[in-house]
């Protein structure tokens, strides 16, 4: 790691490298612009546009502003220690680093005019948070150097000046400089070359929706990828680069993943970023990354994960997210688990639908399991708001199992409508968007379900169920009742099996979206005596039964 020191030197800030690097220089204090009043120009940042050069880690970081004020200065989220050779507007600029932000000036600018701004960056092989955030090389299984450059939610700046906001979208432009050997991806339309590489995403002309830059901020290369259409439906190539040791593409059934393109472009649309989707096997932290465009899938895939089925999910779930994330973004960091949720939810309903009997039941019992240990709820409302990566592997289970128990409590024909009314335009949505969403899609009021279900702060309890039976010949009354310490009365509708010495019947015992008691029961036929129940035999609710012991999951959720 290169240690830095500043040290002003009559109008230049020279950051002193330790590793014996030419110093640094990083600001000017008046150079460039043409009044000492800094007069900061608020807008969004529209377009990014990134030269970058794979063997050395420098950058030329530029974007473009919509200037919704005038003014001389544009301050810029940045993680890095300093900039050199900034520009505005293409003539120099000056530029300071500091908490966290890039603040860059020139000639005084009028709101709605042009404002396009570069500044040179070096980014250090360094990861943070024990992920894949930032810029590292890794092995790949067949001895390659794998390089992977990217910023996850609020991470951007680890790679230049940049808004970190999930919420916002943007256009993207990338040209990557790199050893002819290097195979390199990026975000959107890809044109590959000897030496260069480019993407284009959001600039019109074929290069797909705008996105944000929790994704398409990213690069990643091998040298050991190969290239190999995979399958064409729905308007989509299929590629996959994987490295000669990989397996991911010869374990999937070219039929099934055509099959999942059509019903999941018959759902939410057109796949938005272009004609081409890429998947690359890699060694990567989580199971999956959903750059548009370019996914990214952990090269052990299928042999890794908890699924029935891990190659094809992590596909389904990452290709879900080209819609649910990034052409529809979160409106913020605390909304992450929609997009989880539902990439999660609509992968288990094409497993339930269209793949091999077992594999969405195994998800449910997956889901249903890791459910119990979350820390958090889905859209944690704690104060102060919970850090994303103290949070987010909390929301994989408990998200697939939210709309899962919708489907039980409304029909998976409302619960589909509400996803695909929610996603139906781009832009920025949250967790209560969605609610509405699912609201006007079904007729029904969920703030109740939402509130106990999705909303809270601290560790969410797990919901506990009594169950009694009474048998007269052979009608079986079947009586559950919420026994919570919160008080909380939890909206669902809830499969119990009731189990004589040969035969079962399920009583579907429904509470309601809201339930106005905390018991509820239902009746059923069952032709001998009673000898035991089953809460939730298919796992598809959350809690346990009261008296049970609690029981914590055998699995971690896998982030994906
Ligand atoms: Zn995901």
């Amino acid at each position: 790691m290169k240690r830095f020191a500043s040290v002003w030197l009559g109008g230049w800030w020279l950051v002193g490298c330790a590793t014996g690097a030419e110093p640094e220089r990083t600001s000017e204090s008046t150079f460039g612009a043409d009044d000492l009043t800094h007069r900061p120009v608020s807008g969004n940042i529209t377009h990014y546009d990134y030269a970058f050069d794979l063997a050395t880690g420098h950058a030329t970081a530029g974007f473009e502003v919509h200037a919704a004020t005038g003014g001389n200065c544009f301050s810029a989220g940045l993680q890095l220690p300093g900039v050199t050779g900034a520009t505005w507007n293409g003539a120099a600029a000056s530029a300071t680093v500091a908490s966290n932000a890039a603040q860059i000036c020139g000639t005084t600018i009028a709101s709605e005019a042009p404002l396009t701004i570069t500044a040179g960056v070096t980014i250090p092989k360094q990861t943070f948070l024990n992920l894949d955030i930032g810029f590292s090389t890794k092995r790949d299984m067949s001895g390659g150097n794998f390089t992977y450059l990217m910023g996850w939610v609020g991470g951007c700046g680890h790679l230049g000046p940049c808004d970190a906001a999930p919420s916002r979208l943007a256009s993207y432009h990338f040209q990557v400089t790199h050893a002819p050997t290097e195979v390199v991806l990026c975000p959107g339309a890809l044109t590959p070359g000897v030496g260069m590489t480019q993407c284009s995403l959001g600039m019109g002309g074929g290069t797909g929706a705008l996105a944000p830059t929790y994704s398409a901020f990213a690069l990643a290369s091998d040298p050991l990828w190969q290239r190999r259409p995979f399958v064409t439906a729905a308007g989509v190539d299929v590629v996959f680069y994987e490295v000669p040791a990989g397996r991911i593409a010869s374990f999937l059934d070219p039929a099934s993943v055509a099959g999942f393109l059509t019903w999941i472009t018959g759902l939410l649309g057109p796949y938005p970023y272009g004609t081409e989707l890429r998947y690359a096997g890699a060694p990567t932290r989580w199971l999956g990354f959903e750059h548009p465009a370019n996914i990214i899938l952990d090269q052990k895939l299928p042999f890794s994960g908890p699924y029935q089925d891990s190659g094809m999910h992590a596909l389904m779930h990452e290709t879900i997210h080209q819609w649910a994330g990034d052409r529809t973004t979160i409106a913020s960091v605390l909304d992450f688990g929609w997009k989880e949720a539902t990439a999660e939810y609509l992968a288990y309903v094409f497993e339930d639908e269209q793949r091999p009997d077992g594999e969405a039941a195994v998800t449910l019992q997956y889901w249903s399991a890791v459910s119990l240990d979350a820390a958090h709820f889905i859209r944690p409302t704690d104060q102060p708001a919970p850090a994303l990566q103290d949070f987010y592997l909390d929301v994989y289970g408990p998200g697939g199992m939210m709309y899962v128990q919708l489907e039980s409590l409304l029909g998976r024909p409302a619960v589909l409508a509400g996803i695909q009314r929610f996603l139906t335009d781009p832009g920025a949505r949250s967790v209560d968007d969605l609610r509405q969403a699912l609201e006007l899609a079904s007729g029904t009021n969920l703030a109740p379900y939402f509130n106990a279900w999705v909303f809270g702060a601290g560790k969410p309890e797990v919901p506990t169920f009594a169950i009694a039976t009474s048998q007269v010949g052979n009608q079986v009354h079947v009586t559950v009742t919420q026994q919570n310490p919160t008080n909380k009365r939890y909206g669902c509708k809830l499969e119990i099996e009731v189990r004589g010495a040969t035969t079962s019947a399920v009583a579907l015992v429904d509470f309601g979206v809201a339930p106005a008691s905390a018991t509820a029961s239902a009746t059923v036929t069952l032709a001998e005596p009673v000898v035991d129940t089953v809460f939730e035999p298919r796992h598809r609710a959350i809690g346990r039964v009261a008296g049970a012991p609690a029981v914590r999951a055998s699995v971690t959720p896998w982030p994906l």
